[in-house]
């Protein structure tokens, strides 16, 4: 037993509360026990204890969308809207680079910076994901993972059937592992054609509604391209063909008619919002407050490194609430405790994982992040949770347990060897350089 003491525990379920002075109760890998501090200690007298006097429990952050092996690209192409940065710089780097080993070395990478801010599980659309899962199980990670299908050929694949096949193949693998389960994302609307899509929502049907992982409607040019295309808005095309199902996350979801959000909500679709990504894209920003209040599942995602430039939830998750303050001239809109319920159950939902992960409930996994409010930029404290977005901020990440397992001790690693990760990172940094 192991007894985490801490001066604010948040649960998330049940909604809305903030424990003072209370404690998780810890039984190998799971959480027995969420009680107040005094009852712990006298009901588990002989546990190992972890005082936390000026730290805020909170479930492990979930980073419901990314592309963790673009760590490497972090910075490579700033400054360019969707379509030039992906065809001018991104897709050219990937032909010529993609592999095995740099799909390995940047989750690698981005593993430990997600661990130093508080990220337990991601959900990856890449390529090679049986490296991405490779990486996750070193660090101790949860992870649903995906190589990407679409019609244009990589160095992993030769087409969308060749993509499907090699999205499969490693099934077996991820059969009856804890921490790392497999989704089939398409890329998008405009990579993937219409028997592609029939193809994937049959596939995921016979295996037991697989998740799907699709970008859609990022960009304005998205939904009219597909007018000109297919004669309707990318949404009514993935409607047709029977992809908008409780089985799928949409991610980004910027440029939604109201109609659309209702289809959402009809269909039982999540949606994983990424602000930062759809600002330095110039995407513009998603409607989410209207999707909220229509009944959608709302997460939060980072993207990839190569147009955030960060892995930081505790970023993206302060760039939620404000940007649906600012946008709605509502300044309870996404209030803290609905912010956080976003970057941790909502995802759990998302990713059909909610009976294990995404709160602080006994029975569940003990994935468990302790938030540092004792220094001099958060104090005084007088609102735990609005804190967390408002005066925190990843660096206020002290301590991070997956299955029982504290993987973050004190602000260190404890199963990464820093210098030798830092030394690996910038041999990659030659190559890209000079790609
Ligand atoms: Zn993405």
């Amino acid at each position: 037993m192991h007894i985490l003491s801490a001066r604010w525990v948040i649960p998330v379920e049940p909604a809305g509360v903030v424990l003072e002075h209370h404690a998780v109760v810890i039984d190998g890998t799971r959480i027995a026990a969420i009680l107040p501090d005094a009852v712990a200690r006298t009901q588990y007298p002989g546990a190992e204890v972890t005082s936390l006097p000026n730290h805020v429990l909170i479930p492990g952050l979930i980073n419901l969308h990314t592309h963790a092996a673009m760590t490497l690209l972090r910075g490579l192409a700033d400054d360019q809207p969707l379509m030039t940065w992906l065809e001018k710089h991104i897709w050219p780097v990937e032909a010529k680079h993609l592999s095995e080993a740099y799909v390995f070395a940047g989750t690698q990478l981005a593993c430990a910076e997600m661990l130093r801010s508080g990220t337990t599980c991601f959900a990856d659309m890449y390529f090679y994901q049986e490296e991405v899962a490779r990486a996750a199980r070193e660090a101790g990670m949860r992870a649903m993972v995906g190589g990407a299908v679409m019609e244009f050929p990589t160095p992993y694949a030769a087409d969308a059937d060749a993509y499907i096949a090699r999205g499969l193949a490693s099934r077996e693998q991820f059969i009856g592992d804890g921490k790392v389960r497999l989704m089939l994302p398409p890329h998008a609307p405009y990579t993937v054609s219409d028997r592609t899509f029939e193809k994937l929502v049959t596939i995921a049907t016979e295996m037991d509604d697989l998740i799907l992982m699709c970008h859609i409607h990022e960009t304005a040019g998205e939904p009219t391209d597909s007018e000109r295309q297919y004669g309707v808005r990318a949404i009514e095309r993935l409607e047709r063909l029977g992809v908008l199902g409780p089985n799928l996350i949409a991610v980004h979801c910027v440029h939604m008619t109201p109609q659309e959000i209702e289809l959402f909500a009809e269909r039982g679709v999540h949606v994983a919002h990424c602000p930062t990504s759809n600002l330095k894209l110039a995407s513009g920003i998603a409607p989410i407050k209207a999707m909220l209040e229509a009944g959608v599942n709302v997460g939060i995602g980072t993207d990839g490194c190569a147009s955030n430039n960060r892995l930081d939830m505790f970023a993206e998750t302060r760039l939620a609430t404000l940007l649906q303050k600012g946008v709605s001239g509502d300044a309870a809109a996404v209030p803290a405790l609905q912010a956080l319920e976003m970057a941790t159950l909502n995802a759990a939902k998302a990713l059909q994982w909610d009976a294990d992960i995404g709160s602080l409930k006994p029975r569940k996994a003990a994935d468990v992040v302790a938030v540092d409010l004792g220094v001099l930029e958060t104090l005084p404290v007088y609102d735990a949770a609005s804190h967390l977005w408002h005066a925190a901020g990843r660096e206020n990440v002290s301590h991070v347990w997956v299955d029982g397992e504290l993987l973050l001790d004190d602000h260190r690693l404890t199963r990464t060897d820093i210098d030798a990760l830092r030394a690996r990172t910038a041999t990659w940094g030659e190559r890209f350089r000079v790609h």
